[in-house]
Order: structure tokens, then C-alpha cells, then sequence
């Protein structure tokens, strides 16, 4: 059974598929390691550090003849995977909605893809869960980046030449990334507020010491939709959640926006007229941009100042902390393909339930119901 890791060749990415750490253990687990020279350098791993855990490090070539499986962190060219055993799988996040003419092209080269942000949210699965594990980084980054672009301080301080007030910080989406985001600007000592359209968030924004801010009575309040993720809001409830945060939102010197929805694009929370309600020196960070946005304005891959408000829109936020997002990333990858490590014939064998969910390609066609329903 090889293993094969590959270099990231999308633009600005820094993570790598597995670390030291993973290569050790799936060696331990009877793996052969093969690593492309210079997967790990952008998250700070040399090639040496792979070599001495065992792993065979070499060119593209090389590392991909004969694998059974390749990890990535994201899908890499279909074409340029030539050599790899068939059927191989590919462990990777696949944007399977967003980069549907590839998961073609992999079902063409024979490929068996697995999209690692299909995992589905069952416990078992918690530690396989890439969403989680980069979305949890990123919250944190994104308080880290409005912090930096924010002409002013984050806690309260009393000095001798006066007092400077705490920064009001608004976090719309209590997911996984939201949750981060509060609890790192509480830390950073600002007043925090938050809202989502899952009313169990409440409580977990109250836990983190900060004020929930929800619409109220109205019909289609329960915002939960299928597997733990939100579901799109009736008509109604736009409304009145549009007037709620439009009084919030012109209070607010920071807000992060975080809100997604499965398979569509993300819906719009914040209008340029919202935007222009904030006081200059405001920043907004949009995490949701490169689901098309939560902010009227936002530019994919900049920061952009509209009448004195700076509106981050940062690519891939948790690949901005490299070597966290790498070793956390990594971890996934092992934790899901060494529960279902079958110890007699040395290769994984998946289960319907997490197989069907995560399996995009087989035997040369798409087989994933998510794509094809
Ligand atoms: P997500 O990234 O899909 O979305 C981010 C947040 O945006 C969600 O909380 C969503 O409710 C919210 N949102 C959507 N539309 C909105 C709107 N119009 N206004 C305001 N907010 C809106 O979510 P996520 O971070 O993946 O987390 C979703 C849930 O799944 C959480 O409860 C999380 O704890 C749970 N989860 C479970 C597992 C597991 O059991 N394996 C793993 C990860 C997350």
C-alpha cells in the first residue's frame, strides 16, 4: 500500500496533506510514504524532516508511480496524476460543487476521488472533519486580521492619558468559525455580540460571555436545515433579520461574517447600504467569500475600503496559518483513512455510511448522489 503526498500547486497554497507526524504513523500502520519534494516548505517542513520518519521524498513522478492512495489538501489537475495505480483514491477537499468538470476529469483518469468536506457530521466522524478543522483556524485568524487592519485596540485600557473604549465586535454565523471568532475577540478583551439562524447557538454565544442577537417570532425561525448545517430562511425571516442587524451592524467597528450554506452560494447578510451605515475605520471580514460572500462589496483574494470601511475578503483564511492548518489537516487524513485500516489485507476499507457520503468517483463515473441528485 503507497501513500502518496503531494506538493499544492493552486496558487497561494501553503499547507501540505500530511506532516512528520502522519507519515510516521501510517508507516507504523504498514504504509509505504512517498512525499514530492517540497510538499511541506510553505508550512515550515523540510524534506529532510518527512525523509527521517521514513518517507521516500522525490520528484512528482516518482512519488506518484504505482500509489494506491494520494493525499491532498486541495483536488490537483487530473492531469497531472499519471502513474498512480488504478483505482487509486484521492483524499483531498475537492470542491466538488464549485470544481464539478474535475470530479469528470477524475472519474475519466480512473481516479477514485474523495472529497474529505463530504465527511458527514456524525460523532464518529469528528476528527475526520476538514471543515471543522480548518474553519476553526480560520475564526481565529480572521479576529487576528481585523485586529491588524483596525486602527485602534481591542480592549478597554485605562492609561494615565485617558481611557480608549473596547471595540464592539459582531460575529454573524455561530458555526464552527464564528464560535472561534468570539471566543478569540473576548479574549482580545473586545464586547462581542453574535447571531445565527440556529436558535441552539444562542446558548453557546451566552457560554462564551457573549449577547446573542436573534430575530424573534418570526415564521420560519428554525433555521436548522439537514446534518447539523442551516437551511435557507423564508422570505419573512430575511426581513426582519435584515432590520434587526441594520440597527446592530451601525453600533459595530468590527464584524465578521461566517455564514454558509451546503451547496449553495452563501447568502447575502450585509448590503452596501448596511456599509455605509458604519462609522469610518470599521472593518468587516467576509470568511464566506469565496462562497460568493456575506457582504455587498467584498472582493475575493483583497481588502478593499468602501467610505472608510475596509472589507477583508482573504482567500483560503486557514491556509494563512500554514502549519497549524497542515498538522490539523494531516491528522484528518489519518484519523479517517486508519479507522478503516484493515489489518489483513493492509489497506483501507470504507463503510457505506462514511463511503457513499465521501466517494465522488468510481470505476471511471460519478457515483456521489449529492452531485448526481
Ligand atoms: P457552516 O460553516 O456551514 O456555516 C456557518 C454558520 O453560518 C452556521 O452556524 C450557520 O447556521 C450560519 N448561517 C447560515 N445562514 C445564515 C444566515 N442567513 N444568518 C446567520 N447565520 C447563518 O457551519 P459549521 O461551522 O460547519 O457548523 C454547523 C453546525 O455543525 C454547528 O452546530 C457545528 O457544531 C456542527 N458540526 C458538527 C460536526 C460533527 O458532529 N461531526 C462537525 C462540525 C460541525
Amino acid at each position: 500500500m503507497k501513500i502518496a503526498v503531494l506538493k499544492e500547486q493552486a496558487p497561494g497554497e501553503r499547507r501540505v496533506a500530511a506532516t512528520p507526524e502522519t507519515v510516521k504513523k501510517f508507516i507504523a500502520l504498514g504504509a509505504e510514504m512517498a512525499v514530492e519534494s517540497g510538499a511541506g516548505e510553505a508550512a515550515s517542513i523540510a524534506d529532510t524532516q518527512y525523509a527521517e520518519m521514513g518517507a521516500k521524498v522525490g520528484g512528482r513522478a516518482e512519488t506518484l508511480q504505482g500509489a494506491d492512495i494520494i493525499l491532498g489538501v486541495q483536488g490537483p489537475d487530473p492531469a497531472s496524476l499519471g502513474g498512480a495505480a488504478p483505482g487509486a483514491w484521492l483524499a483531498a477537499g475537492l470542491n466538488p460543487f464549485g470544481e464539478r468538470a474535475r470530479v469528470d476529469a477524475y472519474a475519466a483518469a480512473g481516479i477514485e476521488a474523495l472529497a474529505m468536506e463530504f465527511m458527514p457530521r456524525i460523532t464518529r466522524a469528528q476528527s475526520m472533519d476538514i471543515l471543522s478543522s480548518q474553519s476553526n483556524l480560520a475564526g481565529y485568524k480572521a479576529v487576528l486580521d481585523a485586529a491588524s487592519e483596525y486602527g485602534r485596540a481591542f480592549p478597554m485600557m485605562m492609561t494615565a492619558a485617558g481611557t480608549i473604549s473596547a471595540a464592539r465586535v459582531f460575529v454573524m454565523g455561530v458555526g464552527v468559525a464564528g464560535l472561534q471568532a468570539i471566543a478569540t475577540a473576548r479574549r482580545l478583551g473586545a464586547q462581542v455580540s453574535a447571531t445565527d439562524v440556529r436558535s441552539a447557538t444562542k446558548e453557546q454565544i451566552q457560554s462564551l460571555g457573549a449577547k446573542p442577537i436573534f430575530v424573534e417570532n418570526v415564521a420560519g425561525i428554525e433555521g436548522e436545515g439537514s446534518g447539523g448545517y442551516a437551511g435557507e430562511m423564508s422570505p419573512e425571516y430575511q426581513a426582519a433579520q435584515a432590520e434587526l442587524v441594520s440597527g446592530h451592524i451601525a453600533k459595530q467597528d468590527i464584524v465578521i461574517t461566517t455564514a454558509l450554506i451546503p451547496g449553495r452560494p452563501a447568502p447575502r447578510l450585509i448590503s452596501a447600504a448596511q456599509v455605509a451605515s458604519m462609522k469610518p475605520g470599521s472593518v468587516i471580514v467576509d470568511l464566506a467569500v469565496e462562497a460568493g460572500g456575506n457582504v455587498e462589496g467584498a472582493v475575493l483574494g483583497e481588502v478593499v475600503e468602501i467610505g472608510g470601511v475596509k472589507i477583508i475578503g482573504h482567500k483560503n483564511v486557514a491556509g494563512r496559518l500554514a502549519a497549524d492548518a497542515s498538522a490539523l489537516f494531516s491528522r484528518n487524513l489519518y484519523n479517517f483513512l486508519s479507522a478503516f485500516w484493515d489489518k489483513e489485507s493492509g489497506k483501507p476499507v470504507l463503510d457505506e455510511e462514511i463511503g457513499d457520503a465521501i466517494r465522488l468517483t468510481r470505476g471511471g463515473v460519478v457515483v456521489n448522489q449529492r452531485l448526481l441528485g
